[in-house]
């Protein structure tokens, strides 16, 4: 069977191990270069074009439906639970906890459930709104029931790597979070960060006031296109007597977006990460379509104030 195989950044160093292995088996292999940034993301059309019959997507869960021979191929890892006592004391006082993590470790959630148990504490898990599979897994698009979770719960805890994953999570509540990083070997709190989030929000939305171009980014990838969104906000900006235009990639290239000069502001409807990590990257602001509807709403004020 001729197969294409599909690898994160993270694990494309395992290619050519993975590719040597199947053709052992009698298979024909081919190895997608691509940048691959999750399951929403697959190579579909890389795998038509030449001319496999299944795409090896490795790394994530599966994502979304799609009318196609793949099979997913999750990484999971056993990390060190050694970091688990180190949280303790930054929850002291904190009695109901939301328990959280990705796809590679919740093979360990019942594990490290049963550790804060142990030690007193209540734990829920949070349940997937719809990309996520199980529950107490995120993904940087699916934080779940969180923002209901607030309600209930004292404290977030997040069991994993880096910030990336659990940021969505802290952006839509407002008790202690806590992460508790077994790489790194440490337990510490980003509460802080939600401020500076909302001040950056805050700032793009005033930054694009005056902005009389809109460019509406729409990513080709299978699990990202929303043609829909698109020529919804396209609609909102041109009833706002605004001009704009659906600009669309597969992969965003910021440095090519950042020679569409005649753009005075982007809106976002791919990877809703993309809006708050990568805003950096460009010279003019990039919005989420909920803070492009915030910006219309002002401009629309500022308007009516001036008459
Ligand atoms: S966070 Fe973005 S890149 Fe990751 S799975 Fe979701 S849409 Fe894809």
């Amino acid at each position: 069977m001729r197969i294409l195989l599909q690898f994160p950044e993270g694990l494309k160093q395992e290619a050519l191990k993975h590719a040597k292995k199947l053709e052992a088996e009698g298979n024909e292999v081919i190895i997608s270069a691509s940048p691959t940034f999750g399951a929403c993301d697959l190579a579909i059309d890389e795998a038509k074009k030449v001319g496999a019959e299944k795409l090896v997507h490795f790394g994530h869960a599966e994502f979304h439906h799609v009318d196609f021979n793949v099979e997913y191929v999750p990484y999971t890892i056993d990390a060190s639970l050694d970091v688990l006592p180190s949280s303790l004391d930054q929850l002291k006082g904190l009695q109901t906890i939301c328990l959280m993590t990705t796809i590679q470790h919740v093979h360990q959630l019942e594990q490290i459930r049963r550790f804060y148990e142990e030690n007193g504490k209540k734990v829920l898990l949070n349940r997937p709104n719809g990309f996520a599979k199980v529950n107490g897994q995120i993904l940087g698009c699916d934080d779940g029931n969180v923002m209901v979770l607030d309600r209930s719960v004292d404290a977030f805890v997040y069991f994993g790597g880096g910030i990336f994953h659990p940021l969505g999570a802290l952006l839509q509540t407002t008790k202690p979070f806590l992460v508790v990083d077994p790489f790194q070997n440490r337990a510490y709190r980003i509460d802080e960060m939600r401020e500076r989030h909302r001040k950056r929000s805050r700032g793009k939305i005033l930054a694009s006031l005056k902005s009389k171009n809109f460019g509406i980014l729409v990513s080709t990838k299978n699990g990202q296109y929303n043609m829909v969104l698109a020529k919804l906000l396209k609609k909102k900006i041109e009833q706002s007597g605004l001009t704009a235009a659906i600009l669309v990639s597969n992969t965003l290239d910021f440095d090519s977006l950042n020679n569409m000069l005649e753009f005075d502001a982007f809106v976002n409807t791919a990877c809703p990460r993309i809006a708050i990590d990568d805003t950096e990257r460009l010279r003019k602001p990039l919005l989420s379509a909920n803070e492009l509807t915030e910006a219309l709403r002002l401009i629309a004020e500022t308007r009516l104030a001036a008459r």
